[in-house]
């Protein structure tokens, strides 16, 4: 059994060359996002407020979830690299704060290695306030310094048992987010909690899991080689309402992907993957396998997008050689993403029509999703679900906000966080990728068994 016919057909009449196509540029972009994710410093701690922050729409604590694998594990700030420590970083004045350790021309660095010529330039970004341009809350600054770290290589993104009414709660909040049909300033979230306003657009309507609105990833083939979005107006629901709907449904997805492939089974208390767990959450909802697709194609696009933003970007990590390897790690992702992602994902299509404040809706009302992942009722789901949300922000706003000809001092800035979430969510959704290649080799073998 093949996971591709399957697959709704009414928009793709030959949907797996564009599947295909996706597959293809993750078979490069796989072993270079993974070696980035799980062996450089930089990529591999994240600082965020964990911890501190009540939920601001409703109090749930009967959601809060127990079980052992909610938990995470966070890190004693001595054990992170000085230049990120929120001493240092208290120290720093703006977007374009120099590196916390100055020191004179002729003074060795301090940190370990040489930091050579870099050592000038802007090296951690830490800003107070909300960039306009942002689609995402900012998480690190927002705690006044009181961000934990957390290792995300040694708290993976799998199983927890986290599940029920509080877990449902959430979700369907989240989903809330798509209706883009309240008359300006009236969000679905702001009456329930004082939220900041998102503005509505005229359109009506909701597109729930399943629809055909959410449905229809198209051919790359048949659309001169590129995903165009044009092509899913199947109703009457705007192209950036769909998108918006695609980007959390596949972030749903993804995280449904990890959880059935890390699975604990608790009868003999290893970890592996869970066909019949894969199956129930996808076998009859194929929309949500094309989501996952979608937002492949959605941050490859903005990986790409940043070929020349990032060998002028500093990687700090307090050691040159490092920082060095690091940038040529991701400047190389990028580059090979970009050589292909162009094609499959052109948001030039979006926001060009006459609907003043549609952006400014669509912003807002995705960091309304972001604010709600301090209702997550599990620690590590709340780590990644946050991780992601701002994963996803970070790629909208490079989509969005910036001029990919050029480099870092012509662009907004990116801070360490958003970098780190940009490129782990990438992470996330290529071994969702790889994930769903094991699931399809086991439903073949089943098939043959029976
Ligand atoms: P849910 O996944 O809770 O889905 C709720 C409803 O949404 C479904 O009934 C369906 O109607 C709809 N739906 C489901 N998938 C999609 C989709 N892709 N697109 C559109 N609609 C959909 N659990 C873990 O074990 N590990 C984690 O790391 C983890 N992280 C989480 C992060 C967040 C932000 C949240 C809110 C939850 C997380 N959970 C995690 C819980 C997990 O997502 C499920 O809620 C839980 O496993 C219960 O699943 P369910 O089958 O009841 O449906």
């Amino acid at each position: 059994r093949s996971i591709c016919p399957n697959k709704p057909n009414e928009l793709v009449p030959d949907g797996c060359a564009s599947y295909s196509t996706i597959e293809e540029l993750n078979e490069k972009l796989y072993p270079l996002v993974n070696d980035i994710t799980q062996e450089t410093d930089y990529f591999g701690y994240y600082r965020l407020d964990l911890f501190g922050r009540t939920c601001p729409f409703w109090s749930d604590d009967e959601g809060m979830c127990g079980n052992i694998a909610c938990a995470v594990t966070t890190i004693d700030e001595k054990d992170i690299p000085p230049i990120w420590r929120a001493g240092e970083l208290g120290k720093l004045a703006g977007p374009k704060a120099s590196h916390p350790a100055t020191r004179q021309p002729d003074e060795p660095s301090p940190l370990a290695g040489a930091l050579g010529e870099e050592t000038e330039e802007s090296c951690v970004v830490e800003e107070d306030e909300c960039d306009e341009r942002d689609y995402c809350l900012p998480e690190d600054e927002s705690a006044g310094g009181k961000g934990d770290y957390v290792s995300l290589t040694e708290n993976p993104e799998r199983f927890t048992g986290y599940a029920g009414a509080g877990a449902a709660n959430v979700w369907k909040a989240i989903y809330r987010e798509n209706c883009f049909s309240k008359p300006r300033g009236e969000s679905s979230l702001a009456s329930a909690g004082g939220v900041m306003g998102a503005g509505g657009n005229g359109f009506q309507g909701f597109a729930p899991p399943g629809s055909q609105a959410a449905m229809g990833f198209v051919n790359v083939m048949q659309h001169k080689g590129k995903l165009d979005l044009n092509n899913l107006e199947v109703d009457d629901e705007c192209l950036e309402k769909r998108v918006f709907h695609r980007v959390i449904s596949g972030m749903h997805a993804s995280i449904s992907m990890h959880l059935c492939w890390d699975y604990l089974n608790q009868s003999t208390g290893e970890w592996s993957p869970n066909l019949s767990c894969f199956i129930s959450r996808f076998e009859n909802y194929p929309e949500r396998l094309q989501n996952i697709y979608f937002n492949y194609a959605l941050l490859a696009r903005a990986i790409g997008k940043l070929r020349n933003y990032l060998p002028t970007y500093t990687f700090c990590s307090g050691d040159y050689y490092q920082n060095r390897i690091t940038k040529s790690k991701v400047v190389k992702l990028a580059n090979t993403a970009a050589s292909t992602a162009p094609q499959i994902f052109d948001e030039s299509l979006m926001f060009r029509d006459e609907m003043v404040g549609l952006k400014e809706e669509f912003r807002n009302r995705f960091r309304n999703v972001s604010r709600l992942m301090d209702c997550v009722g599990c620690d590590k789901c709340r780590l990644w679900g946050k991780v992601q949300t701002q994963g996803y922000g970070t790629a909208l706003k490079i989509l969005f906000e910036f001029d990919e000809s050029k480099n870092a001092d012509g662009n907004p800035v990116l801070r360490r966080t958003e970098m780190v979430a940009l490129f782990n969510t990438f992470g996330r959704v290529s071994h969702s990728l790889r994930a769903l290649e094991g699931f399809s080799r086991m439903l073949n073998e089943k098939d043959e068994a029976d």
